[in-house]
């Protein structure tokens, strides 16, 4: 993450980056903002810029091997910790970080922007009680007393510092005041008022204030959405780049809801829902056609990778878990062949074809494919 690719917030920018000119890199910071905000890009940004190897005047190079090593969150002096779900002993502990750190590198990646929701739902965990526990503490205890592997700064990145466990948050008091040289904390907390003051008076405060409308607008404009919903998104938004974000995705789970609908119709031959929905198909425009059939390709695609052994980008849960279960039941060949259904479909959409046949013979043809031995 560097700071040019979080929009506005220049003044906090130039604050950030001045105080590491002038040498006066405070040890413990607290990156403060509402859910949603720009909180973690700013501080994941702020600790690019601490440890480029090329950094210029106002941001990190973006490309150099910290760089890229932070973005993929495998940088060995950069330690990240995050509520999760509490192991029963220090033993169990490695195998829920071993569990969590590839959906946290991938929420982290994906959604920087992300609340805490957001998070449980990428982790798969969103009804149990996830917390920073006391074996964290434990382990930053371990980190901090170690060197630093390459040198340069370590940082400790804390996100969603109000789940810290009481207990955890006072182990951590004797480190956070007399840190050793070069380790510097990077906090992050969407609910300031609810931290114990024992942090709050021990670490410097980053206030990260609310993205202007237009900011946000020009934001998503740039992400290639409309400009009349990327404005309608923008107000609805409330200066949280997050939540734009998070409205956008749920219309991506309704097209979810829809795909995994007409898939379940088609492996239950179920005649009277498919002709319905070609008929829905067809009234819903020529772009919703045209993205929901791209939408659907995708995820036949990211089964195929995940028939393959590959992990393809985790965007939510329930996609996730679809693509498991779907993939195995049908196997390589027949996803294969509904991949090249749906292509052509696409193509036929792109030379004007009827909508609803188009649909509908796309349907038929993935039921016989489906049903198959
Ligand atoms: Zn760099």
């Amino acid at each position: 993450m560097q700071f040019s690719e979080i929009p506005g917030l220049s003044a906090l920018k130039s604050q950030l980056t001045g105080a590491f000119k002038k040498g006066k890199v405070a040890h413990a910071q607290l990156f403060s903002g509402i859910s949603g905000s720009a909180a973690f890009p700013m501080a994941l940004a702020y600790a690019t810029y601490l440890l480029c190897q090329n950094r210029n005047d106002d941001d990190s190079c973006g490309s150099c091997a910290n760089c890229t090593r932070i973005q993929k969150s495998i940088h060995p002096d950069v330690h990240w910790y995050f509520p999760k779900i509490s192991a029963s002993d220090s033993g169990k502990y490695d195998k829920v970080v071993a569990e969590a750190l590839p959906r946290w590198r991938s929420f982290m990646t994906e959604s920087p922007y992300g609340s805490f929701d957001d998070w449980a739902l990428v982790y798969g965990q969103e009804n149990k009680n996830l917390q920073l526990s006391r074996e964290d503490s434990r382990q930053i205890l371990k980190n901090v007393s170690m060197r630093s592997v390459e040198g340069g700064y370590k940082i400790i990145f804390i996100w969603g510092a109000e789940f810290m466990h009481p207990s955890g948050a006072n182990a951590l008091l004797k480190v956070l005041e007399e840190p050793p040289e070069k380790t510097i904390y990077l906090m992050v907390t969407f609910a300031y008022d609810s931290l114990l003051q024992t942090i709050t008076s021990r670490s410097q405060l980053v206030n990260v204030p609310p993205n202007q409308l237009e900011e946000i607008h020009n934001y998503l404009v740039e992400k290639n959405i409309g400009d009349e919903q990327a404005m309608q998104l923008a107000k609805i938004s409330q200066g949280r780049i997050g939540v734009g974000l998070r409205l956008l995705q749920s219309e991506d789970d309704m097209a979810y809801q829809q795909f995994r609908d007409w898939m379940l119709a088609c492996w239950n031959r179920d005649l009277t829902s498919l002709v319905h929905g070609s008929e829905e198909f067809s009234k819903s425009g020529k772009a919703n056609q045209r993205s929901f059939l791209t939408y659907s390709t995708s995820l036949i695609r990211n089964s195929l990778l995940k028939f393959a052994g590959n992990q393809p980008p985790i965007i939510n849960a329930e996609e996730d878990t679809f693509i498991g279960k779907y993939s195995q039941k049908l196997g390589f060949e027949k996803l294969q062949s509904m991949y090249e259904l749906l292509n052509e479909a696409l193509l036929h959409l792109e030379r004007n074809s009827n909508p609803r046949i188009t649909h509908l013979n796309l349907s038929l043809a993935i039921v016989k494919k489906i049903n198959a031995s």
